[in-house]
């Protein structure tokens, strides 16, 4: 039992995927352009977008945000987001989730061209990644897999086991695990003996949204896990797991805050920059 867990430090990874970012952009005959879109007034989706816009102009990307009123209806959000696509100053679009009620995102999102999707939702995104190929990819579950690779964790060969199925999250973090040659099992609400499930496992990824899911009894010695949940409890914004129980126990372990919330963003930048790339006005990496 390791009695000074290893913390894996988010903070500091995102700062240098940010820093490479920003190199990149410099490099380029001219910065991309990054549209967020925020439909009506939910206050949590507008300091989300207000953060996202903040590191895209400290990045030297230009922030092309459009807000629209609640009020907006399906059909003018659709012409938005098509104009946006067919639009070459528009690097990333980003439709900031949930809608309003009375839109479709789903029908929303389908107007995103692929190569501009930078939150990887689009179901030509979907597709690539469920087939391994090269494409833009939901934000949170790569800026896991960047942890895991900065940490030198292996991948290959382990148990991984993924709490959670969501579009955003779950099912393209098992997916990406499984193109990276883990033994994945995806559990979720409908899992029965969740515990069975999560104490296999050699890296136990919890993306659920439920405070103290996993406790000291759920893991095994020696697991990495990596925490994606962002819960209120009165006060304190917490994960999935309960750290100070688990900690003792992990090999490595991410802790919230400070683990995987800021790999979202900075994965989004270098989203955006990928997505120049794919639109051929931005020189290939290697060149
Ligand atoms: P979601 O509500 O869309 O999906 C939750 C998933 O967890 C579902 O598939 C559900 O079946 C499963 N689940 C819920 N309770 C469970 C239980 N008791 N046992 C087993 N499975 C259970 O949520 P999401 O969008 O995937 O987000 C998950 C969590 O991650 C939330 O706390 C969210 O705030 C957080 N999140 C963090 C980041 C980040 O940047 N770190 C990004 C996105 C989401």
């Amino acid at each position: 039992v390791n009695q000074r867990p290893n913390v894996i430090d988010g903070r500091a990874v995102a700062a240098l995927v940010r820093d490479h970012v920003a190199d990149e952009v410099q490099r380029m005959e001219q910065p991309p352009g990054l549209a967020t879109i925020l439909v009506g007034e939910d206050p949590a989706s507008a300091i989300y977008v207000r953060n996202k816009r903040r590191v895209c102009v400290e990045l030297g990307m230009r922030d092309l945000h459009r807000h629209l009123p609640a009020t907006t209806r399906q059909h003018e959000l659709e012409e938005l987001v098509l104009s946006l696509s067919g639009d070459p100053a528009v690097t990333g679009i980003l439709v900031q989730l949930p809608l309003p009620a009375h839109l479709d995102a789903r029908a929303v999102i389908q107007c995103i061209h692929p190569d501009k999707d930078v939150d990887g939702l689009t179901g030509e995104s979907v597709a690539r990644l469920a087939s391994g190929r090269a494409g833009l990819r939901p934000c949170t579950p790569t800026g896991v897999m960047r942890l895991l690779d900065e940490y030198d964790i292996p991948v290959d060969g382990t148990d991984a086991v993924v709490v959670g199925r969501s579009d955003l999250v779950g099912r393209p973090m098992a997916q990406m695990l499984l193109e990276r040659d883990a033994t994945v099992t995806s559990c979720h609400k409908g899992t029965r003996d969740l515990r069975a499930a999560t104490r296999r496992a050699d890296i136990l990824i919890v993306a659920a949204g439920a405070p103290g899911l996993i406790g000291r009894d759920d893991v095994k010695p020696g697991v990495t896990v990596i925490d994606v949940g962002i819960n209120r409890v009165g006060d304190r914004i917490v994960g999935d797991v309960e750290y100070e129980a688990v900690a003792p126990l992990a090999h490595w372990i991410s802790p919230v805050p400070g683990g995987v919330g800021p790999m979202t963003i900075a994965m989004l930048m270098a989203n955006t920059v990928d997505a120049a790339r794919l639109q051929g006005t931005a020189a290939p990496e290697y060149a």
